[in-house]
Order: C-alpha cells, then structure tokens, then sequence
C-alpha cells in the first residue's frame, strides 16, 4: 500500500525517522494511524464525555472529552494503544482538530445553558508548535457559538518542558484568548518545579497514580495534601483524576482539594448518555458533596 507516505508528518525527515525509530513505524503501526486518519476524517471515531465535580457544592463544573475509536477489525481500540503513536507520527495535529470541533459541536448547547460548564479537550506538545491551533480554536468557537472561557486544554505535564520555549509562548498566546490550561497528569513523572509556576495555566490534576493508595498511606497522604497546598500557594485549582472511592472523596474534601473526576462520580459517557445523567444527577439529592462535606 502507499500508507507510508501518507503519515509521515515531514516529508524531508522521512529517511530520518524511519532509520531512528523504526519500530515505531512497522507496517501494521502505519496501517493504524492510517486507518486512524480516515476514521478522523469520517467521524467514525467519537468523544465520550467524562464529568468533573465541584467537591464543595457537588456542581458538575466541567465535562472532559475523551477519543473512542471502534476499528472495523480490530474493535475497540483504547487511547493509550494510539495516542503515543498519533503523537509520533504527528497524526495527533488532526486528532486534535477534529476534538475540538467535535466538542465544541456537542457540547454547544450544555455550555450556553450553563456559563460554569466547562469543556476539556486533551492537546498534545506537539499542536504547540505552531500557530495553526489557536486559529483552528477561533475557527471552530465561533462556528459553534461556544465563548472561549469555557473551553480548557489539558496539557499532560511533561508536554511543556520538551520544549519549554515553544511550547510556553504557544501557551501564553492560547491563554490570552481567555481559555483556560490544565496541567494533566500531575505527578506522573518528571517535573521541574520551579517550570510550573511560569505555566499560564488555572488548574492541574493530580495524577490518578498518587492517589491510589491515599486512604492507607501516610507517605502518599503527605505527598497529596503537599501538591495540593503548592498548587493553591501558585494560584492553581486542583482536581483528582481517577477517584473510585467514596473513602478518597472524603480524605480530597479534608485536604482541600477543589475538585475530582473518576468512576465514583461518573464514567466516560456518550453524549446522549451523558446528557440524561446530568438531568438526573442535578435532580438527585446524591451530589458530591453530601458525601464530602458529612461530618466523619
Ligand atoms: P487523561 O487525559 O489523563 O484521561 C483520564 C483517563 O483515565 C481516561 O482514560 C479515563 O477514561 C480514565 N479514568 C477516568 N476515571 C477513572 C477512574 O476512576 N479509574 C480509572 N482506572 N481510570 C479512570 P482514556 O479515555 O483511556 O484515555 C487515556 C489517555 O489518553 C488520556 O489520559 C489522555 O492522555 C489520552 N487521550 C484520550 N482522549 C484523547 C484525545 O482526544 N486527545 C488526546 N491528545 N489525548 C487523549
Ligand atoms: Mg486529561
Ligand atoms: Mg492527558
Ligand atoms: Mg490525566
């Protein structure tokens, strides 16, 4: 087939990228992300929309994409098995078009009946640089009548500090068209600290990692309520991702952290699911904070 010469982002690196990584560009890769391209520019592929609640007023404040891509044959095919190569191979460029359009679109309605409502779109270091982003943002928030303040882009951590220039004045550039930034997966890796606070970024969250076994031991009970305590001294809000207990919700809402997001609350859901859950979690008394605010 002629895939080869389909995804490759730069045409002059080709010889470059082939000899230095070559495993990553073994055939049945490239058949992926070429596949995965043609899926993009078919909507086939679909966003799932996760729900991030307020812990003191139980509000759902913020609704995070999420990519689904059910392959013809190979099923359903997860993020993780994708994104990594999606960003390699520069493929993530469209990727991340066709979210924030896709998001945009579905979400337009929600976010104009509610001016808290937030939508979270996952961007790579990769869409940082170049200038192409920011006017494919305008292009798609004007289309869809969504205001800028209620779109945000998760940026994963260690994504600005690749290339700190490009990827902190890409930011800066974003943010002064009044969205907001987000630093995902705090905590996972590397970080530089004292890079963190040059961010223009209203929030981060903590990495599902350093919260797992945060209800038994003190080790991680310092090292959350320390994150948390440096990321409100730096102006940040701070959310846990990937909290399944409600014993987490109690000890996040102890420690003063403003919101979380994880299977407890809710699961990535298709937007008509999505839609009936927020119906029927805004009529239900069994807001978040019932439980966090509970005297224990
Ligand atoms: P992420 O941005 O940190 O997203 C959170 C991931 O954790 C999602 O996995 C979500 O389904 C999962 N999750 C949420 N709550 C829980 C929980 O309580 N327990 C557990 N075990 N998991 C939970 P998913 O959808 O498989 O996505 C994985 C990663 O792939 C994302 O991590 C993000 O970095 C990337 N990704 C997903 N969609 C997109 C996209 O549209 N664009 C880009 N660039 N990256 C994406
Ligand atoms: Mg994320
Ligand atoms: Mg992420
Ligand atoms: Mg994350």
């Amino acid at each position: 087939a002629h895939v080869g010469m389909e995804i490759t982002p730069h045409g002059q690196h080709e010889t470059g990228l082939y000899s230095k990584a070559h495993d990553i560009y073994s055939e049945s890769r490239l058949t992926l992300m070429s596949d995965l391209r043609e899926a993009l520019q078919n909507d086939q592929t679909e966003l799932y929309y996760q729900p991030k609640a307020c812990l003191s007023s139980g509000r759902i404040v913020g609704l995070e994409a999420l990519i689904r891509w059910r392959h013809p044959e190979r099923g359903a095919v997860c993020p993780s098995d994708f994104i990594p190569l999606a960003e390699e191979t520069g493929v993530v460029t469209q990727l991340t078009r066709w979210a924030i359009e896709r998001g945009a679109r579905d979400l337009a309605p929600l976010l104009a009946a509610d001016p808290e409502l937030s939508v979270s779109i996952n961007i790579s270091a990769r869409d940082l640089a170049s200038d192409a982003l920011r006017k494919h943002i305008e292009t798609s928030l004007a289309r869809h009548k969504v205001n800028a303040r209620q779109l945000t882009l998760e940026l994963t951590e260690t994504a600005t500090m690749e290339d700190p220039v490009i990827g902190l004045e890409a930011l800066q550039s974003l943010a002064g068209t009044g969205l907001r930034v987000s630093i995902d997966d705090f905590g996972s890796g590397y970080s530089s600290l004292s890079y963190l606070k040059r961010l223009p970024a209203t929030e981060i969250k903590l990495d599902r990692s350093l919260l797992l076994d945060v209800d038994d031991s003190d080790g991680s009970k310092v090292i959350v309520q320390t994150s948390i305590n440096m990321a409100h001294n730096l102006g940040y809000e701070v959310v846990a991702e990937g909290v399944e207990k409600e014993e987490t919700i109690r000890l996040l809402g102890a420690m003063g952290c403003d919101k979380i997001q994880g299977f407890w609350l809710c699961h990535p859901l298709p937007l008509h699911e999505l839609k009936a859950w927020l119906k029927e979690y805004r009529a239900s008394s069994l807001a978040v904070s019932t439980a966090s605010t509970r005297p224990q």
